[in-house]
């Protein structure tokens, strides 16, 4: 077996692979795209960083590829849905870079607050400016943390020995974790108005994309700094050279940007700014942790002893999963509406499988509900592998139940969400072979293929109101794929849901709420 490594791997990574005698290993750095495709059918495992671009093209070339493996979180450069049409697995290490890239975010915090990469410059030039740097303390200032996950929650640790304050937006975060962290949960806005120092520590999702732009950075206190170690994207960057060139902003540090290297970049001409190359999980720790995990989990995978943190893989044995591929699959898609229709963290998770689902193996389907349930909070972080781990950690508790009862249907998974304020269910069947329905949401009658971009819209059960949904999306060239129309009972409230070719923008949401008789619009990816 053959492994192809294109960016350098730490020497106590490479060790672990070369320990195996039935494994031959390739150092090739610096292939070009035309290299790389030519040389991919000899191998059976590929190891990348973030700049070998590992596209559906060199996948569909790669025909002896099982494996991917990226030390490193991020999978921007994986097409990781044309890896798993072709049955290539695709794994990534999530903890290695934890205390690296909250150490950085650290080091970002005291240089902005201190001057510290102005005032070395300064000296450098033999100057000696000491009045120019006078700096903030760190002590008793309110720190805002956007996301309090691994790294933020190691950042939340570091801050509270400096005496911050520390205030957390984070929806999926529970008050107890909250209480138990000493930090204290708020919503965006109030976080943006009261914190000295703002630091981002979610991934990149549909959700968090400019998560911070031109409305966030008004509210913000005038002098206040922000921090990014997170994935550029999620603030706008001209939202942000505005607020630093009207002094709005004192300073940010940005170690991700929007593109990479940010060569055209405006920010980059600010004195109040402050950069690094995206070095978060750049340590000598974090390098060696990430390469043996990889090389570890590419050669076990390799050797059948068994697959980790993989991002597109159910594990289960090929039969069983041929089995309940569709069942899976249906339960992620149930996680997902349910992941985004109830935002807020969630308590408990009640699945019943019913009908002829009792005599499957339910694991591996409500392993599949879990993934869909914590991806649109996580992303790069959950697999079919850690997603109960996850649900654990998070304190989601998890009941199964199965009954002979087949309802309406012959098989039937009913799943329902509580969290401290709502409690919402959906149910999904097969029907046929493997054609997935959502028949049921929040107790309305639905026919719903659940794929691509939704259109969930409650509204009151009077004429006007598919009319009026059906203009707003027409006009803005929004096409219908599919509409079903349930309501509990004559006269009162009824859902609209569409299945939509387009994506639908924030402005056309508040285009269709403007009518009194919508009274909820939410849109869902799944
Ligand atoms: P994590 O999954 O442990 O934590 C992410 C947190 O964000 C979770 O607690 C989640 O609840 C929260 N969250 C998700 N969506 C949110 C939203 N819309 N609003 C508020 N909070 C939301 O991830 P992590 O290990 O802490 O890593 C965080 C990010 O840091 C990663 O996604 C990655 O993009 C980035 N990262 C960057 C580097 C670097 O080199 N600069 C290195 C490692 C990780």
């Amino acid at each position: 077996m053959k492994i192809l490594i294109t960016e350098s791997l730490s020497h106590e990574g490479m060790a672990i692979i070369k320990k195996e005698k039935d494994i031959q290993v390739e150092e090739r750095i610096g292939l070009s795209k035309g290299e790389l495709l030519k040389i991919i059918p000899r191998y059976d495992a590929l190891i990348v960083r973030s700049q070998t671009k590992v596209t559906g093209e060199v996948i569909e070339c790669a025909s002896r590829l099982k494996v991917i493996g990226r030390p490193g979180v991020g999978l921007d450069n994986v097409d990781v849905e044309a890896a798993t049409k072709r049955g290539i697995i695709v794994m990534n290490t999530p903890e290695g870079n934890t205390i690296s890239t909250a150490e950085l975010t650290f080091g970002l915090l005291l240089s902005i607050a201190r001057n510290i990469p102005s005032a070395v410059n300064s000296v450098k030039m033999r100057k000696w400016e000491r009045g120019r740097f006078v700096g903030r303390e760190l002590y008793n200032k309110t720190l805002g943390i956007i996301g309090l996950g691994r790294i933020g929650a190691e950042v939340a640790r570091r801050a509270l020995s400096f005496g911050m304050r520390i205030l957390v937006y984070d929806p999926y975060v529970s008050l107890e974790r909250a209480k138990k962290m000493e930090v204290q949960l708020v919503a965006l806005k109030e976080l943006l108005s009261r914190s000295d120092y703002i630091t981002i520590h979610v991934p990149l999702t549909h959700d968090t994309h400019h998560l911070i732009g031109k409305r966030e950075f008004k509210l913000m206190k005038k002098g206040a700094s922000l921090i990014n170690c997170a994935r550029g994207g999620i603030v706008d960057e001209k939202a942000m050279e505005k607020a630093l060139r009207d002094g709005k902003l004192h300073s940010c540090a940005l170690d991700v940007f929007e593109e990479e290297p940010p060569l055209q970049s405006l920010l980059l001409d600010h004195e109040g700014l402050i950069s690094t190359p995206h070095l978060g999980a750049s340590t000598e720790e974090a390098q060696a942790n990430v390469a043996t995990q990889i090389a570890q989990q590419v050669v076990d995978a390799l050797k059948g002893r068994g697959v980790r943190n993989a991002a597109n893989m159910p594990q289960v044995s090929l039969e069983v999963l041929q089995l309940l591929q569709p069942y899976i699959a249906l339960a992620e898609k149930l996680g997902l509406l349910l992941s985004q229709l109830v935002r807020g963290p969630v308590q408990e998770v009640r699945l019943s499988y019913l009908g002829e689902m009792k005599s499957h193996g339910s694991g591996p389907i409500t392993t599949g509900f879990l993934k869909g349930l914590l991806e649109p909070i996580m992303k790069e972080m959950v697999n079919y592998i850690n997603a109960p781990v996850l649900a654990k950690e998070r304190g989601i508790k998890v009941i199964e139940v199965k009954s002979e009862e087949p309802e309406d249907f012959a098989n039937l998974i009913v799943a329902e969400v509580k969290t401290a304020k709502v409690n919402i269910s959906a149910s999904g069947t097969i029907l046929g072979k493997n054609n997935p329905r959502i028949v049921r949401i929040d107790g309305y009658h639905v026919d719903l293929v659940p794929e691509g971009c939704i259109l969930v819209c409650e509204n009151h059960d009077r004429p006007g109101a598919i009319a009026h949904i059906s203009k707003v999306l027409g006009e803005r060239k929004v096409n219908i794929a599919n509409m079903t129309v349930g309501r509990k009972k004559l006269g009162g409230k009824a859902l609209t849901v569409l299945n939509v070719d387009e994506s639908i923008s924030p402005a056309v949401v508040a285009e269709i709420k403007r009518s009194k008789i919508i009274v909820r619009v939410q849109v869902i990816n799944v």
